[in-house]
């Protein structure tokens, strides 16, 4: 019998097991894949993730980069960099592969290989079936990702509330091109979405996402079309492409606390739902979601609730408002276009929010309340921006 069960070891399920090893909780996480494994992700990490971490994760930044040269569908290219970090380039595999060796130093007993097929609770304990063997515990973190079993089959998440995506790694040379200290990231070439360029040491991560619904399944050919009209990409071989879900947060969605179990990250849909920001509140929730285990288990109490009401208090506000700006932007991606191509202020206070310096929601009442004040620029932006070619 165990005092907890982590269900998958990415940034969440890791950062959750070392969380309760540390404090000398008795902790078995397991993972269907052995480490390093390949996550089909950006990689870039908000800088606001070294006030939640307490350990340097300098070792696997491939890049820090200030800003980003923006595009509309590939075209119109205009750099908005600022004078301070809004984030660190990484590669998954070695970042995550860092974090499951941390839960393994602070005590958590560590399972590789092996796939959680089920979870089911009594009165008072629960339990994790895979193909050939079952473990038991007082409580579950659920942390299996995007298309995680916890989430879907015992809470009911919806896996359509989501974007789909594409990505590539794509070696490059460093040393001979301007990719340094930026990202690129396009507006406009897939429905609600964005693509973008992720510079690392030695492989571009090359992507696309939009809406599951919006997508209609065409997401391939948006890509396709992404990498062809990329000056940036020019003559580079994209290879080995894979895909994959962001399943951002939408409203509505069930709680994520449910007997003795609980959600953190990706498979509780606890993805920032304008960037398709998710290791940071993998980690943050995971965090979370550990402390409310631990104060369970040393009340010995089932009550899990309070990480529901933490949840609602300090990270779905901030999702709502940036699930309007997904609307603001995404369903007039033109018009964003042409008001940040006139208006860089408007990225570089963005860039702050990206940080944790300031909350989505007064970035976004701040947007609207200038949209409100000049009315007559946004349609004259409008206009522009029907009337300019693309
Ligand atoms: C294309 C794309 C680009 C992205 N870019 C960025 C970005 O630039 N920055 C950012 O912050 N976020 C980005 N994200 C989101 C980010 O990748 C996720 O939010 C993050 O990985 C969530 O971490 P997690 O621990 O919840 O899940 P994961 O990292 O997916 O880890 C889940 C783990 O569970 C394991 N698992 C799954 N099922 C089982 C099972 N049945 N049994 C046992 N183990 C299981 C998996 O093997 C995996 O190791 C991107 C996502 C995508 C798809």
């Amino acid at each position: 019998m165990h005092d907890a069960i982590v269900v998958g070891l990415g940034p969440a399920g890791s950062t959750a097991a070392r969380a309760l090893a540390s404090r000398g909780f008795k902790v078995l996480a397991i993972d269907k894949e052995k480490f390093p494994r390949y996550k089909s992700c950006g990689g870039c990490i908000s800088t606001k993730i070294e006030r939640i971490l307490d350990f340097s994760i300098s070792d696997v930044i491939e890049d820090t980069v200030s800003g980003a040269t923006f595009t509309y569908r590939a075209g119109r290219p205009v750099d908005i960099l600022s004078d301070r970090p809004v984030g660190h380039n990484v590669m998954r595999d070695r970042f995550d592969h860092l974090l499951v060796d941390k839960a393994r130093e602070a005590g958590a007993e560590v399972v590789e290989g092996v796939r959680v097929r089920g979870i089911s609770e009594d009165r008072g304990s629960v339990t994790v079936f895979s193909d050939t063997a079952s473990y038991r515990a007082k409580f579950i973190i659920g942390a299996d990702g995007s298309s995680g079993m916890v989430g879907r089959q015992h809470f009911g998440l919806n896996p359509k509330e989501a974007a789909v995506s594409i990505t590539a790694e794509v070696p490059y040379d460093r040393s001979s091109s301007g990719f340094k200290g930026k990202l690129f990231i396009d507006f406009g070439g897939v429905p609600f979405g964005y693509g973008w360029i992720f510079p690392k040491k030695d492989y571009l991560s090359v992507g696309i996402a939009g809406d599951a619904l919006k997508v209609g399944g065409r997401i391939k050919d948006y890509f396709n079309s992404f990498i062809e009209s990329h000056a940036a990409l020019k003559g580079m071989k994209v290879e080995g492409r894979t895909g994959w879900t962001v399943p951002v947060y939408y409203e509505g969605s069930a709680p994520v606390v449910k007997g003795r179990v609980l959600l953190a990250g990706d498979t509780g849909h606890l993805v920032d739902p304008f960037l398709g920001e998710g290791i940071y509140y993998a980690i943050r929730t995971a965090r979370s979601a550990a402390d409310t285990v631990a104060a369970a288990l040393s009340s010995d109490s089932a009550d899990l609730s309070p990480y529901q009401a933490w949840l609602e208090r300090e990270i779905f506000p901030e999702f709502r408002s940036a699930g309007r700006l997904s609307d603001l932007v995404y369903n007039h991606p033109r018009l964003w276009y042409s008001i940040i191509e006139k208006d860089p202020a408007i990225m570089l206070r963005y860039y702050d929010v990206i940080r944790g310096v300031e909350t989505c929601d007064s970035f976004y009442g701040w947007v609207f309340n200038k949209v409100r004040s000049k009315p007559w620029k946004v349609l004259r932006r409008w206009i522009e921006s029907r009337f300019m070619p693309a």
